[in-house]
């Protein structure tokens, strides 16, 4: 598979190829057969996020969606992205929450920190993560907390997670460590962790920073569609 091959038609491809082995379970809802965490840390766009979790539903599979309160590239309280996290929720996949470690704090507060972020996603939301992962975490590893749990949800970091478990990732648009296809093994690999970001997966063949920018571009082109709507509603002028 090419460095660069993170098209939809792709990801259908790996979905099909690994439900053939693999069960695709929540953090908290692992069997004892092979099975998949598929994971999803939302750094850029909710809109590629939905279009994933579509997908998914059709495969018949189910995700964990970390959402992310403090994203630069999207306000996860506009009415218009809780739609969507409505939307992937509907579809039955599971939520967790994406916590950016890298914010200057005193380690002691962290616990305090997480807490406040999933208590906000549950008062949003309706429902409480039920598992967490860190933003930036390979390069912060000494800020990140190493137990299964930590406030009250499954930490997709600890140590028993990354000792039982394969692990993949696309960080960067690029597979990170061995491509998923060639770990869809459960013989060799009866437990996988594989780790998405959905912006990285788009329509058509791109290079990593052009999907990035794609993501960007949607979401400022809304801006500016919502801004043309709410004028034309209220006659208010628009020049
Ligand atoms: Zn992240």
């Amino acid at each position: 598979m090419s460095l660069l091959n993170f098209t939809e038609d792709t990801y259908r491809q790996l979905l099909e190829l690994t439900a053939r082995q693999y069960m695709f379970c929540g953090y908290r809802s692992c069997p004892p057969q092979p099975h998949v965490l598929l994971r999803h840390d939302l750094d850029a766009s909710l809109q590629r996020a939905l279009a994933l979790a579509r997908i998914e539903h059709a495969a018949g599979v189910q995700a964990t969606y970390f959402l992310f309160p403090r994203c630069l590239y999207y306000n996860l309280l506009h009415p218009e992205s809780k739609a969507v996290v409505g939307e992937i929720l509907a579809l039955g996949h599971h939520l967790g929450l994406h916590f950016d470690v890298s914010m200057e704090h005193d380690p002691a507060d962290l616990q305090q920190l997480v807490q406040h972020e999933k208590d906000l996603i549950a008062f949003e939301f309706g429902q409480a993560p039920e598992a967490v992962s860190f933003h930036l975490a390979g390069d912060f590893k000494s800020r990140l907390p190493a137990q299964d749990e930590f406030c009250g949800m499954v930490n997709a970091y600890s140590e028993r997670l990354a000792r039982q478990y394969t692990y993949v990732s696309d960080s960067n648009g690029v597979w990170r460590y061995t491509p998923w296809s060639d770990l869809i093994d459960s013989q060799r690999h009866p437990r996988l962790h594989v780790l998405t970001h959905p912006e990285w997966w788009v329509p058509q063949l791109m290079t990593p920073r052009q999907r990035l920018q794609r993501a960007i571009d949607g979401y400022a082109r809304r801006m500016g569609e919502w801004y043309d709507e709410t004028t034309r509603k209220y006659q208010r002028p628009n020049y």
